[in-house]
């Protein structure tokens, strides 16, 4: 995959999972219309990330990274991006607070809207339409106007990402991330969870560390690590034409970033040999992440590493790998295995949800928490057995009492998926749930 990279270089290699647009002028005219628009984030942001990436890539933190499958234009509204937000700051606490290690705290937020689909098309009674590929592509409804790919869909979602981040950036400095407020973080509807009296008694300690500090002499009010937290953005990098348009040259080192998240990571379904988003990636200077599912060759795992990472840089690479919960332990172990014995840097991380898809009997497509569970404890065990660091985890969940995954705690039941099932695409673990994952893998961290 040699030859000289341009943001526009990937149009020569094999793109899959991009819709065909009918109306050549309108994409033409919402990338003129995106590449004059301001970038969402600035480069020295993404170097920031890879620097705490390389922390983890070293064992000394951990990646917490998480959202929505997919984000929608139905579901935009400030209460959601708070709670979804104020949920992974109470599971990045839990884990700081187990482990004594930074955890490294990056959404999948502010732009995660291009699914890949296993069909192009989808079929109802006698009709055919195509699938749903995501908002900033079409609508979901199934209905031949909305089904068409629509170029202008992904100005829009520039604008909600835009307003998303903004919301973010004043939540993650402006106070309300700060650990002052630990207490405050908690949802009502959690009280029922078993995990919400821990969370109380971990709120409880981190506020009497603070008192503590407060009588030493200590003004927490101007310590900013206490006052307000970093936190990053990410998405799936599959809608090409829209990350060409994102893609800028950085005037300070004037190398090429991709302006439209922080972090950027390819699909388990566009990683193949000669693929045109391993293209487009290899030429930016954001760190980004690679799907690694039951598919995957070593060779073809540590070809890739050479191509993404030829100068090896600690905190560009993160392996995000999705096996399910009985695939992990077998799966997992000999790439681990070659990517340190090749010596490249990556950090681990596991999506425990990809793998880990069911149909319901009541119909609904879920993912049964334990297994969740148990592929989160595959994974720590392949990298207690290699010697290596198990890096972080990645995982779809939203701050809403959502009931699309089977299980936990407040165990939701089969039937009982019908009553808030709201995902756009695949199943969330809701917020008691999500909670319950940063124990259990808090306790993994410590074991
Ligand atoms: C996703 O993260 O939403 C996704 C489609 O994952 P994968 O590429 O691992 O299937
Ligand atoms: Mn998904």
């Amino acid at each position: 995959m040699a030859g000289k990279w341009t943001p526009d270089s990937w149009r020569t290699h094999e793109a899959r999972h991009i819709p065909a647009y009918r109306d050549a002028a309108a994409l033409a005219d919402a990338e003129a219309t995106l590449k004059t628009y301001p970038p969402l984030v600035f480069a020295g942001e993404a170097r920031s990330l890879e620097k705490e990436l390389a922390r983890v890539a070293a064992g000394e933190a951990f990646l917490l990274q998480g959202g929505d499958c997919a984000e929608s234009f139905a579901e935009f509204h400030p209460n959601n991006i708070r709670d979804t937000f104020r949920v992974l700051l109470m599971m990045a606490v839990v884990m700081t607070f187990a482990s004594k290690r930074p955890v490294v705290k990056l959404g999948r937020m502010a732009g995660q809207f291009a699914k890949p689909r296993s069909a192009p098309t989808e079929k109802q009674g006698e009709l055919e339409l195509p699938s749903y590929f995501g908002d900033n592509i079409n609508g979901i409804e199934f209905e031949a106007a909305t089904r068409e790919p629509d170029p202008a869909r992904m100005v829009r979602a520039y604008s909600q990402s835009a307003a998303t981040l903004n919301l973010l950036r004043a939540f993650a400095s402006g106070g309300y991330a700060s650990l002052q407020q630990v207490q405050q973080w908690m949802h009502d509807f959690m009280g029922r969870s078993p995990w919400a009296e821990r969370y109380a008694e971990t709120a409880d300690r981190i506020s009497e560390a603070m008192d503590f500090m407060r009588a030493c002499g200590i003004s927490t009010d101007t310590v900013p690590q206490l006052q307000g937290t970093s936190f990053y953005t990410s998405h799936e990098a599959l809608l090409l034409p829209f990350e060409e348009a994102m893609t800028r040259r950085d005037s300070l080192t004037g190398d090429w970033y991709d302006t439209s998240a922080h972090f950027l990571w390819i699909g388990d379904r566009t990683r193949f040999e000669g693929s045109a988003h391993v293209e487009f990636l290899r030429g930016i200077g954001n760190p980004i992440g690679i799907k690694c599912g039951p598919s995957l060759s070593t060779d073809a795992l540590l070809n890739m590493l050479d191509t993404l990472n030829p100068a090896r840089i600690p905190g560009r690479m993160t392996l995000i790998s999705r096996f399910g919960h009985d695939k992990v332990e077998a799966g997992l172990a000999p790439l681990v295995r070659a990517v340190k014995k090749e010596g490249h840097p990556v950090i681990w991380s596991c999506d425990p949800m990809h793998g880990n898809v069911v149909k319901s009997e009541s119909g609904f497509k879920t993912r049964p928490f334990e297994r969740i569970m148990a592929e989160l404890r595959g994974f720590f065990a392949v990298h207690r057995a290699e010697g290596t660091h198990a890096g972080g985890i990645h995982i779809e969940m939203t701050g809403q009492n959502v009931t699309e995954c089977t299980g936990g705690a407040i165990a939701i039941t089969d039937e009982a998926l019908g009553d808030r099932y709201h995902t756009h695409c695949d199943p969330r673990l809701n917020a008691a749930q999500s909670l319950e994952v940063a124990f259990e893998v808090a306790e993994m961290l410590n074991a």
